[in-house]
């Protein structure tokens, strides 16, 4: 170790990732896991989509793309943003990355220095935090509960802001609770942002698609006052089953743009172009090519909740969107299981891992100690059969 920088040094791994590898270790040893710890939808890539990066290859798409991402990408992903979430971006505002985790590390690198705090309502997507510390940041965690459905309030926010705040992350719907901020509660934010015109808004709206509420998505940028201080950050990982393909994007502030496209020239240069091509045929496609996956995972989320809610001891919210719960299951802590003391969350997942066969992830990951994250992107008889031995292991 005496060889690395403190920078990794003091980095955690990613939690999810760690729980995957330590699923993969038992699964390699015999034993039948059901994974629900990773955020990865198991749909196939829509044809559709397959088509254009096949086409793309006979076309000869070999060559380094701009740095900022192919024009015709740029311009689908500007009508996408006009027409899924009313915002105007010119061509300069918007830069495509290596997926939205690109996004967001452009992003940390070309905005925060040494010491600026970012809040994160917590809980928060497990890499926040990390991203921010490696920059030289500040996470500043305000902590929510199940009682305002995992949202920060108002009062919250401004109890936060100190003359340091940089920024606020945060995503919609959110991973790991599923909740999805209305617009009315992101106008309450906006009036606390308000008074505060230094701070500028990272919405992480990776998830914008995976919504089951009847009112639908708003963008933060698209209320009154937020739009030259937010930077919307979007992909095809989730919504169109794309995640090893690493496509993500950002529209902002064009000097911010050029300053996470100028890092992202000297770091990775443009995001794979085969990739790039295929995301053109995704995003150009009504929404409605896309809606029997959300359907899926609406009538799973359905199917977890009341399975999981006839468990004594898990308390749930009732997620609006993405595709995982985040039950609060402080009631076994203090307690023996098999012989097993639970002290927190963490002992709860591992407990599960090794009596249950059922791979999780710890709320402590995601800012949250009370808490386990469920994936229900898994066929419906892998989730069934995943909380029978849940309940099993805990009877
Ligand atoms: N943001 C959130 C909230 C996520 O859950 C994820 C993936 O798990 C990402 C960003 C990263 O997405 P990508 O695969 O585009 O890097």
């Amino acid at each position: 170790n005496q060889h690395l920088s403190e920078r990794v040094l003091n980095m955690a791994t990613s939690a999810t990732l760690a729980m995957a590898a330590k699923a993969r270790e038992l699964r390699a040893e015999g034993k039948d896991i059901i994974g629900l710890s990773l955020g990865e939808p198991d749909f196939n890539i829509p044809d559709f989509i397959k088509d254009a990066a096949k086409e793309a290859i006979d076309q000869n798409y070999s060559s380094y793309s701009p740095v900022d991402g192919y024009g015709d990408l740029k311009e689908a992903i500007i009508n996408k943003f006009k027409r899924d979430n009313g915002l105007e971006y010119k061509p300069t505002q918007i830069l495509v990355s290596t997926g939205a985790k690109q996004s967001l590390a452009n992003l940390a690198l070309a905005m925060i220095n040494e010491g600026d705090e970012v809040i994160l309502p917590a809980p928060y997507w497990v890499s926040y935090s990390d991203i921010v510390k490696l920059c030289g940041g500040i996470p500043v965690e305000v902590k929510t509960s199940i009682d305002t459905d995992f949202k920060m309030t108002p009062a919250q926010l401004d109890a936060a802001i100190t003359p340091k705040t940089k920024m606020m992350w945060f995503s919609s719907p959110c991973n790991p609770s599923g909740s999805v901020y209305s617009k009315e509660e992101l106008e309450g934010l906006a009036e606390v942002l308000k008074k505060h015109e230094n701070i500028f808004i990272v919405s992480d709206e990776i998830y914008e698609h995976i919504n089951f509420t009847t009112t639908g998505h708003t963008s933060i940028a698209s209320i009154d006052g937020m739009y030259d201080r937010t930077i919307t950050v979007n992909g095809v990982s989730k919504a169109f089953a794309m995640t090893g393909w690493r496509i993500g994007f950002i529209g902002g502030p064009e000097a911010i743009v050029k300053a996470c496209t100028k890092i992202q020239g000297q770091m990775t240069s443009g995001p794979n172009a085969i990739a790039q091509r295929a995301t053109i045929a995704a995003l150009n496609a009504p929404v409605s090519e896309i809606k029997y996956m959300i359907d899926k995972f609406h009538e799973r989320r359905d199917l977890v909740l009341g399975l999981l809610g006839e468990i004594e001891g898990f308390n749930l919210n009732v997620p609006e969107g993405a595709f995982y719960v985040f039950p609060n299951i402080s009631h076994f802590f203090g307690k023996e299981l098999k012989g097993t003391k639970i002290e927190n969350a963490s002992d709860f997942s591992l407990y599960l891992l090794e009596n249950a066969n059922v791979a999780t992830v710890t709320g402590e990951a995601f800012g949250n100690p009370d808490c386990i994250r469920i994936s229900y992107a898994a066929s419906e008889a892998e989730l069934k059969e995943a909380i029978k031995r849940i309940k099993e292991a805990l009877s």
